[in-house]
């Protein structure tokens, strides 16, 4: 069989893979914990059901516009207006299916051949992959004091003549940091002075904690006409609204840029499915307390995670402000963050996605986005199996377990 050279440098989505492997073991009756998960387990807000459902019963289920049906589009204008206190016309904005849909068209519309991406590590899994299905060229920035925000020169450092782009993604997948307003003020700066895209993907940007409120990256920005400026915001219905099965994400950038990414989408894929547009209206014009809802189960989630975590020793865990994402340091227990995780879900069923992925070893992503109780057993069933002073036995259920390494 002959492959592309771009297909034969692709991996497979590892946090993707991971359901597979939990939703196979869970088939087969064993007891797994799934600390792997990228969404929330509440179900879609009603007004998404109800908005989608008129639709289908229509029977009349079309085409739509390649950049998204004029609702949408409206929804997001005024979802737009009232968080980021920026009044965008319906030409800066594109719908698509998924913000990963949104940041790869987006990417194709701006990198070419050898132009360099940056983005701070730790950093979504699927960053890098994309930059180099669009031709580019990732390059990660680890802060040199071991933490997940580096400084602003450290990424000042990594731009050079081919740079092209900066992707930030506050509160971060998987760390959980949000990142400083002096940190995203100075990048902000920085690409205005190197006339580089800026790529806030906004993803988590409502779920967060302890008070804080949502970050508004163009108050930050010197340009004060969105057709001028290169700053670029991607956000989605999936994760505040647990809508990740519908697929619809949104960008907003300047006219040009959108014009062009929605050539390409609309060779490529068309308008995202009608249905899920709908949806997406409804839950961006409906009731808005499912997101709070989420925030607080999510929060206290978050608690109980880092309660677990802090009586760990040799666990060294930086408390997430936002997302549903832990991101703590086992390299006292083994520095191969996946022969770790393979360990831990051989071992005690526990499914973890190992920091590698992310760009740092040693780590583990925990999601505290299941129940309580997922996020309670399946630290106690880590520590079992890590902690040399934990008894012997361990109870899966009715399945004795019985330790046997060291
Ligand atoms: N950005 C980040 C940081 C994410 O974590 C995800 C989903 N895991 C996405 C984008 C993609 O979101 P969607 O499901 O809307 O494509």
């Amino acid at each position: 069989m002959s492959l592309s050279q771009l297909a034969r440098s692709i991996s497979e989505s590892p946090t993707l893979k991971l359901n597979e492997t939990a939703a196979m073991l869970r088939d087969k009756g064993e007891p797994v914990i799934h600390l792997g998960g990228g969404e929330p387990k509440s179900k879609a807000p009603i007004d998404a059901i109800v908005s989608c459902s008129a639709l289908l019963r229509t029977g009349d289920v079309k085409y739509t516009p390649a950049d998204g049906i004029p609702s949408l589009k409206k929804a997001i204008i005024r979802y737009t207006e009232e968080h980021y206190d920026r009044l965008v016309p319906p030409e800066n904005v594109i719908a698509s299916s998924g913000a990963k849909q949104s940041l790869m068209v987006l990417l194709h519309a701006i990198v070419d051949p050898k132009e360099e991406v940056v983005f701070p590590a730790p950093y979504w899994v699927s960053y890098p992959e994309m930059v180099k299905i669009a031709g580019g060229v990732p390059v990660a920035v680890t802060a040199l004091d071991g933490g997940f925000q580096p400084t602003v020169d450290e990424m000042a450092q990594a731009v050079g003549s081919y740079t092209k782009a900066i992707i930030l993604n506050s509160p971060n997948n998987p760390s959980g940091v949000v990142y400083s307003d002096e940190f995203v003020a100075g990048v902000v700066d920085l690409c205005e002075r190197r006339s580089l895209y800026l790529i806030m993907d906004d993803t988590y940007n409502r779920l967060i904690f302890d008070g804080r409120t949502p970050a508004n990256c163009y108050r930050f920005s010197k340009d004060l006409t969105i057709d001028s400026s290169k700053l670029v915001v991607v956000n989605c219905v999936s994760k505040m609204y647990a809508m990740t099965g519908f697929r619809i994400g949104w960008t907003i950038g300047s006219k040009d840029l959108v014009r062009a990414m929605t050539n390409i989408q609309s060779q490529e894929t068309s308008g995202p499915a009608a249905p899920s547009q709908w949806a997406a209206v409804g839950a961006l014009t409906g009731v808005q307390s499912c997101i709070e809802s989420l925030r607080l189960t999510l929060e206290n989630n978050r608690n109980i995670m880092m309660t677990r975590l802090e009586a760990f020793a040799g666990v060294r865990a930086v408390k997430p402000g936002g997302t549903f994402y832990c991101f703590p340091d086992f390299s006292a227990y083994e520095k191969d963050s996946q022969k770790l995780s393979r360990f831990l879900l051989d071992k005690v069923r526990v499914v973890t996605v190992p920091g590698k992925e992310f760009g740092m070893e040693g780590h583990l992503r925990l999601s505290f986005c299941g129940t309580a109780k997922d996020v309670t057993e399946g630290l106690e069933r880590i520590k079992w199996a890590l902690d040399p002073s934990a008894p012997n036995e361990l109870y899966l259920g009715n399945r004795k377990l019985v330790r046997d390494w060291q």
